[in-house]
């Protein structure tokens, strides 16, 4: 279901982006060239995204033992870097046309053949929007989301070839563009942020760090302390270390079913992710940090 889903995205994709490059044809108007534009970044962006997910899922090997799931943030660099292109070819040819204003030929097939556009990628996103809910599927529903909001920005092109067709105002066209422009430079933005996060090994969001320390809280019976709880993301995968005080004289075996819980109870926590723990006598006690939810004692680890 998902890979038909996936592969009716990509059609309406190349189908839309083929509709707006013969408008723009049809028109000669720079607005419609950066709309465009825009949906060629989209495609790449979607292509790269799909490549970069498939390689992220494969197992860890022995020159990856981490496994590969960063390499969501490779696909992320080259859509910015045509994020950047596609801003620079549009802020190009806005000045080009500021400096030599023209008004749009054949507006009506245009216009027509861009409506054409903006129903197919509307319509293909509200299936997706549905999907999504009724798959529980946030991703889904995000990438409906996604294609309102470029259905949003055909929208807001086709009027600025009808403002400039009907009033004659035609610098009206280049400043479309430029609009248009913001909006994919701040997609990049986006994109951007996210992978610098992911590539400084910024900790958790608030939301699932919180998640994680009740999971540890109610996992840790017989343990005194947790300490340097220690979270990172990497793509798809979330990382967990934390140091496990435990009284001195614990055997091994016990101080290491403690640990599994926690790992497991983490794991329940934030599916797929890796979790390390350190075990430490109790001197090494910080006496700060998560305590257990209740006070077990200590002859109840196992
Ligand atoms: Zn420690
Ligand atoms: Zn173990």
């Amino acid at each position: 279901m998902a890979g038909r889903l996936a592969v009716g995205t990509l059609l309406v994709g190349v189908l839309s982006l083929l509709l707006k490059y013969l408008a723009y044809r049809v028109t000669g108007s720079v607005a419609v060239y950066s709309d465009a534009l825009e949906s060629l970044v989209n495609l790449a962006a979607a292509g790269g995204m799909a490549l970069a997910v498939w390689y992220a899922a494969r197992p860890p090997d022995e020159s990856h033992p981490f496994g590969h799931t960063k390499a969501e943030y490779l696909s992320a660099v080259v859509e910015g870097v045509l994020v950047v292109l596609a801003a620079a070819a549009i802020l190009r040819s806005a000045w080009l046309r500021f400096a030599e204003p023209a008004a749009p030929s054949s507006p009506e097939a245009g216009l027509s053949v861009l409506l054409l556009a903006a129903l197919l990628n509307g319509g293909w996103g509200l299936v997706l929007i549905r999907r999504g809910r009724a798959l529980a599927s946030a991703a889904l529903e995000a990438d409906g989301l996604h294609l309102l909001a470029d259905t949003a920005t055909t929208l807001g092109v086709m009027l600025g070839v009808f403002l400039a067709w009907r009033t004659g105002l035609y610098w009206i066209d280049p400043l479309f563009a430029l609009l248009v422009a913001g909006h994919v430079l701040g997609l990049g933005v986006g994109i951007v942020r996210r992978s610098v996060g992911g590539l400084l090994d910024e900790a958790l969001g608030p939301a699932e760090r919180a998640r994680v320390e009740a999971a540890v809280r109610e996992a840790m019976g017989g343990a005194l302390e947790v300490h340097d709880l220690r979270t990172r993301r990497a793509g798809a995968r979330a990382f967990v270390e934390l140091h496990l005080v435990v009284p001195g004289a614990m055997r091994v075996e016990e101080a290491h079913a403690i640990a599994t819980r926690i790992e497991e109870a983490v794991q329940r926590a934030l599916p797929g992710a890796w979790v390390t723990v350190h075990v430490e006598p109790e001197g090494e006690a910080q006496h700060r940090g998560i305590r257990p939810a209740r006070d077990h004692p200590p002859g109840r680890a196992r």
